[in-house]
């Protein structure tokens, strides 16, 4: 027979685009339009659906960016429309081949019921089926102007991402306004040729399911007169029945599919217009549930579901009810879809307390799985977090977008750094937004690396981020993939029978070790350095206020103040969220989250201050206390306490250097400062060794260009070093103190069009320096690194993570060390040769890079670290990162890994000084092992008075100390981190009289609840 292939593919691409699908609409009337454009922000449904009307025509511009529009459509059902279904269709003006990442709009009855969003690909509204003729039509219609940011030439810098810049041109031109008959043989004719024509194409060309496909479609398109598609489709799908009845294969594929929509809580739109992208999303799949009774819809993000029960009362009782009849999931049990780098240990555990209890008291659900489909890289730290959660398994599919390496599973056993193992699945279908595609379900199939021994995969379905979700469409394809032969077996599925069936069917999965690094975004460890500040700084006041509040709450009978921390935790959970802590969102939201973070710092410091003075006694009292909120002693107070000042014996000493510059000595480190402001030496008197490498500077800024090839704030390219410039050149270099308690040494540069101030301080009794780097920063696609050059020979270093500490190498053997150019640490990089270690510490910044060389001279090893401090992307934020701020870093030479987890502590959370009459104030608990660490002290979440303690081990070795309470106590028990009673400790923990003994695994996390006796 003649090969005919192309010819009637083309033909089917043809008669799809240009008779059969305008057929599902075959006749349709205009609808009349009138409008209100809302004034500014958004506004109540009721006001908006009372303002007064003016009128407006198809064609007409409308919306200014980020404005909203009410629309009102009015019409009447033909009357020889009687007895067929109608629906309206409007088009606001959409692009339907973004769907997502524009205009929007959620559709309302007269009375204010909502009925469904308007997306692009998703432009009806069923009015009546069977329609009766004469029927009047009036529909409202929100339509929120949101500006497309990311274009087809992406990743411009654009004046649209804030609305206090993006001007007043209207953005949209209304598009379609009608009533339409909507014919469902031919919509089930598309669907039926779609299905079959993208399958075919999927196939092999010498395999005879293809050519029965093809024959098949050609049988059907000739049956079509293409003059009369709606009287000839029901004919022509009887053409394919029999093709799209052959079973798959027993070995098929099996796909479990979930309706989804990705939507992100703020990214190219300000958290504001998230709030309604989750309504619209939740009407469209709450309407579709109710018309498809196989579909299955999964919504991830509590914050997301508390907006909707906040600000749209009527859409959530409609999931609520959904979610009940088990078939809308909220999946995931986290507060946000976090960014896992850089949130602090108590951060990421209270992501997963705060999530999990929200679909607990909403819904009664306790969520196993982790969801985070596009979070940019994993910790090691995680997967015991997720374990003490009371959770088991992970899905993500980021890893796909890695630049280099391709991931060897596609589930597999994810070990942390503590050894916990987690369940994990990464969808081979490499996209959240699946659409049911053949070309998707042939990829998911063809992709999944575990064939042979396990067969299921998962595929998250529908549009996000505006998109509107899963379509009726999507549905209907999934359909007929149900049991497809030559197709992937598709069925719809919720992530927990996902994970079970994956879970059974896996006996002996691979596993990998240590954290998921992400190829890609890793700049996002950089971009928007004041966002990143204000998360770090609310971790660290939130320790501060959670300890002092429980400890005057015990102590002298203060209230606690758990909803106003219930609060402003959940403000920065949400904050934490994968383009907003990574810096990838517009101006908008990063304008408001650093005002968010200023509002939440004055509060917390509010309540720090209350709690301190309710603890001080009498103001008047006279004495001066010092507050330790650290985990460690110091200045000889308590951890977790407070005590008298005493003023410390001063012994520091700053000199004049032959030469120019400084010598600065406090009796335990001894630095040299040259003329220039670089340290050329820094010597740990108790070994006697010297820190920075031979012939090296460190405290080194260095600038390099950084335009990356895509993804602006996303992104550094490995390029980027291959151009430097040092900033050696001192405007001045003066001593700032010569008293006997601190020396200093302060130096002033500038370059381009920036100036930086650098302040190096010793105090006496510390071995540390400290730096302070305050820069005004006005360059334009740039990175500022600061370099410690250090006299170490490793292979490998440590870098902090939640509960612990991960290793990195230092060296670049593989690709895939040579990808992780550029990684997050959190408090502290350690880096050690047997016996002795450097550490670099911060509180300011995450973004860092290791490099090893070695010396010509002397044969030495020199091993970099270099500080990520400020970058100057152009999208989506065009002044990212413009002007002032402030950085703190210290070098820690001798260090051991516990003197890097307090010094790391201890720069973060500075002593409080509040006078007072009280002598002393004695520690809730305390701990007689430095490397068991407290990572929190508070009440227990249900108001009983419970005294709640987290504590891990720190130094990734065994540890046994006693934690003894300076209360009482009744009773000691072990916690999951929702604080219910565990059984999972590892480790052993036994109540001890007015302590608890404890035995902790490296890097184990134990919470405690402590009730006290009385
Ligand atoms: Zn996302």
């Amino acid at each position: 027979m003649h090969d005919d292939r192309t010819l009637v593919e083309a033909r089917l691409k043809r008669v799809l685009e240009e008779r059969i699908r305008p057929a599902v609409y075959p006749e349709s009337v205009p609808l009349s339009v009138s409008v209100w454009t809302a004034p500014g922000e958004p506004v109540p449904v009721a006001e908006g659906l009372a303002a007064p009307r003016s009128p407006i025509a198809v064609g007409d511009a409308w919306g200014a960016p980020w404005g909203t529009s009410w629309f009102t459509v009015t019409g009447t059902v033909p009357e020889r429309w009687a007895g067929r279904t109608v629906e309206a269709l409007i088009d606001l003006g959409f692009d339907a081949n973004m769907p997502g990442f524009q205009c929007e709009g959620l559709v309302y009855r007269p009375d204010g019921s909502p009925v469904k969003g308007l997306n692009p690909q998703n432009q009806w509204v069923r009015i009546a089926a069977p329609a009766v003729g004469g029927e009047p039509v009036l529909l409202h219609v929100e339509a929120a102007a949101n500006p497309v940011i990311l274009d087809y030439h992406p990743f411009l810098p654009t004046e649209l991402g804030d609305k206090e810049t993006a001007g007043d041109k209207p953005q949209y031109r209304l598009e379609r306004m009608d009533l339409a008959v909507f014919d469902e043989t031919v919509w089930q004719l598309v669907l039926d040729l779609e299905v079959l024509g993208e399958l075919m194409a999927e196939l092999p060309a010498d395999g005879a399911r293809r050519w029965e496909l093809l024959r098949a479609i050609e049988r059907a398109l000739d049956s079509i007169d293409l003059q009369d598609v709606n009287g000839t489709a029901a004919a022509a799908r009887s053409c394919l029945t029999e093709v799209l009845a052959a079973p798959a294969a027993p070995s098929a594929h099996r796909i479990g599919a979930i309706g989804h929509a990705h939507i992100d809580s703020a990214w190219l739109w300000p958290l504001r217009e998230t709030v309604r992208k989750v309504a619209r999303t939740a009407a469209n799949m709450t309407a579709l549930l109710e018309d498809e009774p196989d579909f299955l819809y999964t919504m991830s993000q509590a914050q997301q579901f508390a907006w909707i029960k906040e600000h749209r009362p009527e859409v959530y009782a409609r999931v609520k009810k959904a979610v009940a009849d088990g078939r809308f999931v909220p999946a995931g049990g986290m507060w946000v879809e976090s960014d896992t780098n850089m949130p602090s240990s108590e951060a990421m555990a209270r992501q997963f307390v705060h999530g999990k209890r929200f679909f607990l008291d909403e819904f009664g659900i306790d969520n196993e799985e982790a969801w985070l489909p596009d979070t940019f890289g994993f910790t090691g730290g995680l997967p015991q977090i997720i374990r003490n959660a009371g959770s088991k398994w992970l899905l993500t599919q980021k890893i796909s977008w890695s630049q280099v390496n391709k991931f060897p599973h596609h589930t597999f056993l994810w070990e942390g750094i503590d050894g916990t193992r987690i369940f994990t699945h990464f969808p081979p279908v490499d996209t959240y937004n699946c659409s049911m595609k053949g070309s998707e379900i042939a990829h998911a199939a063809r992709n999944f690396k575990d064939k042979g021994v396990a067969r299921h995969s998962l595929a998250p379905t529908g549009w996000g981020d505006g998109g509107g979700g899963t379509t009726r469409e999507m549905v209907g394809k999934a359909a007929r993939l149900r049991d497809l032969e030559g197709s992937a077996a598709v069925r719809w599925e919720r992530p927990a029978e996902f994970f079970a069936k994956a879970e059974a069917e896996y006996r002996n999965p691979p596993v990998w070790v240590g954290e998921l690094y992400l190829e890609l975004h890793r700049a996002t460890l950089t971009s928007q350095a004041r966002t990143k500040q204000g998360n770090r700084r609310s971790e660290n006041l939130l320790r501060e206020a959670e300890l002092w509040c429980a400890t005057a709450a015990l102590r002298t009978g203060s209230a606690y103040p758990y909803e106003r921390l219930d609060r402003i935790w959940k403000t920065v959970l949400l904050h934490q969220f994968h383009d907003i802590l990574p810096g990838s969102s517009i101006a908008w939201v990063h304008r408001e989250a650093e005002a968010t973070y200023a509002g939440l710092a004055a509060e917390l410091e509010e309540l720090i201050d209350a709690a301190q003075r309710a603890l001080a006694g009498d103001p008047e009292g006279g004495r001066e206390l010092v507050f330790n909120g650290a985990p460690h002693g110091r200045s000889a107070v308590p951890a977790g306490g407070a005590a008298v000042a005493v003023p410390g014996p001063g012994d520091c000493a700053v000199t004049a250097r032959d030469g120019g510059g400084f010598v600065l000595d406090n009796g335990l480190l001894r630095v040299v400062v040259d003329g220039d402001g670089l340290v050329v030496s820094a010597v740990d008197a108790a070994s006697g060794r010297e820190a920075v490498a031979p012939g090296a500077r460190a405290n080194l800024l260095q600038l390099h260009p950084d335009f990356p090839n895509m993804w602006d704030a996303w992104d550094v390219d490995q390029f980027y070093r291959n151009t430097v410039t040092d900033l050696v050149g001192a405007d001045e270099v003066v001593v700032h103190a010569d008293g006997p308690a601190e020396v200093a040494v302060r130096v002033a540069r500038s370059f381009g069009s920036s100036a930086v101030t650098q302040t190096l301080t010793l105090r006496a009794g510390s071995g540390r320096l400290d730096i302070d780097t305050e820069v005004d920063w006005h360059e334009a696609e740039k990175f500022l690194k600061v370099a410690f050059p250090l006299d170490v020979h490793t292979d490998r270093y440590a870098a902090e993570t939640q509960f612990g500490h991960q290793f990195r190498p230092t060296h670049t053997n593989t690709s895939w060390e040579a990808a992780k150019f550029e990684a997050c640490n959190h408090r502290f990089v350690h880096l050690a040769e047997p016996g002795w270690g450097v550490a670099l510490v911060t509180p300011s910044t995450y973004g860092h890079d290791v490099t090893r060389a070695v010396r010509a001279d002397d044969g030495g090893t020199t091993t970099t670290v270099r500080f990520s401090l400020l970058r100057a992307p152009r999208f989506p934020d065009p002044r990212t990162d413009q002007g002032r701020h402030r950085f703190r870093h210290a070098l820690v030479p001798g260090a051991e890994i516990g003197d890097a987890v307090r010094e790391g502590y201890a720069v973060g959370l500075p002593e409080r000084r509040v006078t007072g009459s009280a002598e002393s104030v004695r520690p809730l608990v305390e701990l007689d092992q430095d490397a068991l660490v407290v990572s929190a002290v508070k009440l227990a979440d249900d108001g009983s008075g419970d005294l709640v303690v987290r504590v891990y081990e720190s130094a990734g070795g065994r540890a046994r100390g006693r934690l003894a309470t300076s209360f009482a106590l009744a009773s000691a028990v072990p916690c999951d981190l929702l604080e219910r009673p565990w059984e999972g400790t590892r480790g052993e923990v036994v109540a001890d009289g007015d302590g608890v003994r404890l035995a902790l695994r490296p890097f184990e996390l134990v919470t405690l609840r402590l009730t006290p006796a009385g």
